[in-house]
């Protein structure tokens, strides 16, 4: 299973910010959204950075209340790193687990298709897991 099989049950929509929006705006976004993470693009529409959870609860550790007014290129991570369509659910398993953060947008052919979180990682991993084991379990009772 791969990426691109993913992304074709949950789709390729992307919740994104402009990259003058506060990072109050980024958490109401993530709050309505029910995500852990914002791409924040610039005008041209390109990727200027990830805002994920972790960065807000940085931004409020260092700057307390007053993070809200803050704008979301002062605590998002600019160098993002991107998977591929084509890439291995155990491909981006690790990338994640060595890399220590829980999302990766995809893209292909230089354009957004997507984003995958660790979430649906697991969960397919579990499905492919489940379909192995069923297969088996008919492989044995055919005799
Ligand atoms: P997360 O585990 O996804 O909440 O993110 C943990 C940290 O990694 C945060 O500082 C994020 O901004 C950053 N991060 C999350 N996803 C990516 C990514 N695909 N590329 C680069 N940094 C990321």
């Amino acid at each position: 299973m791969n990426v691109s099989q993913i992304l074709k049950q949950k789709g390729n929509r992307i919740v994104s910010v402009p990259e003058d929006a506060t990072v109050g705006e980024a958490a109401t976004m993530l709050a309505r959204e029910g995500i852990g993470a914002v791409l924040v693009l610039d005008r041209a529409g390109r990727v200027a950075g990830i805002l994920s959870e972790r960065d807000l609860v940085r931004g409020l550790a260092s700057h307390g209340a007053g993070a809200v007014a803050l704008g979301v290129a002062e605590v998002m991570t600019r160098n993002v790193v991107f998977c591929r369509p084509e890439d291995s659910i155990d491909r981006v398993m690790s990338e994640m687990t060595t890399r220590r953060f829980r999302h990766l947008p995809v893209t292909e052919n230089g354009k957004l298709a997507g984003i995958v979180s660790i979430g649906d990682v697991v969960k397919y991993r579990l499905m492919e897991t489940e379909a192995e084991a069923e297969s088996l379990r008919q492989y044995i009772a055919a005799g």
